[in-house]
């Protein structure tokens, strides 16, 4: 197979704060899936290369009222959670663990019950445009390897841990490794075969995935560092996710959760800490020395955080963040609706609640934009996971030019359009409502 292009109207976030829209640009991808060019029609090149590909019958040229976006990049989510989506976020933190999902999850050991499950969920965040997913699976390696393949099998680029959880004073007998030891080589038997389903082809990832501080030991921790190092792979977890979750790490540490990660070793370049609501000046200042990343999920916040994510300071200290639906803690599949949740969130922070106050009700100048939510779905998401996505330029991959699609995403095109450039994009407005998502590549 060789070198395909595609002529499109495009539009994507290549810096934090502004989008770039493109009309009748022109993409080549070469046959590794590799964008190799992204030229304007402005560009001295620009008619030989596409006249290239119209003679070797290699281009594609969208309609006028179809444009390219970049894939949406989704930085949390528990795909055995999926089941549950909209069920049970009438309980705290730890009690729907303990009520709902961790009887959910333990189901898991069926493979059976996997296999009714995980390609339907990984079918549902496609549609929605989500073309790389960082997943939490569960404690069992089979079906978290299985999640791996089904990926794999339908072309979208996913992180995949299997969770850690020892702790025995929180986890459920019947949900919980059966000692720390069994627990750090189940981690680096699925790590070598989670490598060997893709065999570095750069579409499936291991990740070491220590669920939270309240359900690992401190030799867990440390165990799962090594291993991190060995096999330079991602981590994620969860930080500070609730009062609940900050405090126990207090009251058991006297540290904060940023620190103890990073005192055991698991805070790199490539950990995402999911939630990380209640950060000291202390742990932003750590989390941007070591470049880990943050996924803010602004429905699931709502529920369970008991605060708001400080997301405002995040993007100005040039921390790495993007969005996450976390299913089922959040509702929803699609990280176009994160991103619009993210902007209500931070506008409710900025504006306040409480009506009884008249003065100083919310966090002034908290807000962010429609535009920077753009960016965090889509390339704030791959530089959190250091990952070559959301984005079009040389060198970044092609399993995101997606063809937009759905009522709300032409809605949520004409909102950035008009708000960003201010120019009469009327045509943003003529996007047949009933499109379909479209993976190009
Ligand atoms: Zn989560």
């Amino acid at each position: 197979m060789s070198n395909q292009a595609f002529v499109a109207n495009l539009y994507h976030a290549p810096e934090k704060g502004s989008f770039d829209y493109i009309e009748q640009a022109c993409i080549e991808v070469d046959d590794l899936g590799m964008i190799t060019q992204v030229l304007s029609p402005d560009h001295p090149n620009y008619a030989t290369l596409v006249e290239q590909h119209e003679n070797t019958r290699s281009l594609t040229r969208l309609a006028d009222h179809q444009y390219l976006l970049p894939g949406l990049v989704d930085l949390h989510t528990h795909a055995p959670q999926w089941p549950q989506a909209g069920k049970g976020l009438d309980l705290p933190l730890h009690d729907w663990l303990n009520q709902y999902t961790f009887p959910l999850e333990s189901r898991y050991s069926d493979l059976t019950f996997a296999a009714r499950i995980y390609p339907e969920l990984v079918d549902t965040l496609l549609a929605h445009g989500t073309t790389t997913a960082m997943y939490f699976a569960t404690i069992d390696s089979a079906p978290s390897e299985y999640l791996a393949s089904v990926c794999k099998e339908k072309g979208q680029r996913a992180l995949v841990g299997k969770i850690s959880m020892d702790e025995k004073s929180m986890c459920p007998d019947y949900y919980v490794e059966s000692s720390t030891q069994q627990a750090l080589s189940d981690a680096e038997a699925f790590i070598q075969n989670v490598n060997e389903i893709d065999a570095k082809q750069g579409l499936i990832y291991p990740v070491v995935t220590p669920r939270f501080v309240p359900t690992s030991t401190k030799a867990l921790l440390e165990g799962l560092s090594k291993l991190v190092s060995q096999y330079q792979c991602h981590v994620q977890t969860h930080a500070s996710e609730s009062d609940w979750a900050r405090d126990f790490t207090e009251q058991t540490y006297q540290k904060t959760d940023v620190e103890l990660y990073n005192e055991t070793g698991l805070l790199t370049r490539k950990t995402v800490l999911a939630h990380s609501i209640f950060l000291s000046e202390s742990d932003k200042e750590t989390i941007k020395t070591v470049g880990a990343g943050i996924a803010h999920c602004p429905l699931s916040n709502m529920y369970f955080a008991d605060a708001a994510f400080p997301l405002r300071e995040a993007i100005d200290k040039d921390l790495h963040v993007g969005l996450g639906s976390d299913l089922s803690g959040g509702p929803l599949p699609s990280i176009f609706h994160a991103a619009l949740d993210a902007v209500s969130h931070s506008r409710v922070r900025e504006a306040g609640t409480n009506t009884h106050i008249m003065e100083q009700r919310g966090e002034a100048s908290t807000r962010v934009s429609f535009v920077e939510a753009f960016w965090l779905a889509t390339h704030g998401g791959g530089l959190t996971l250091d990952l070559p996505v959301g984005v079009f330029k040389p060198d970044t991959t092609s399993t995101h030019l997606w063809l937009i699609a759905t009522p709300m995403v032409a809605k949520f095109v004409f909102m950035m359009i008009s708000i960003a450039s201010k120019t009469s994009w009327r045509k943003s407005l003529c996007i047949p409502p009933n499109l379909r998502f479209r993976q190009f590549g």
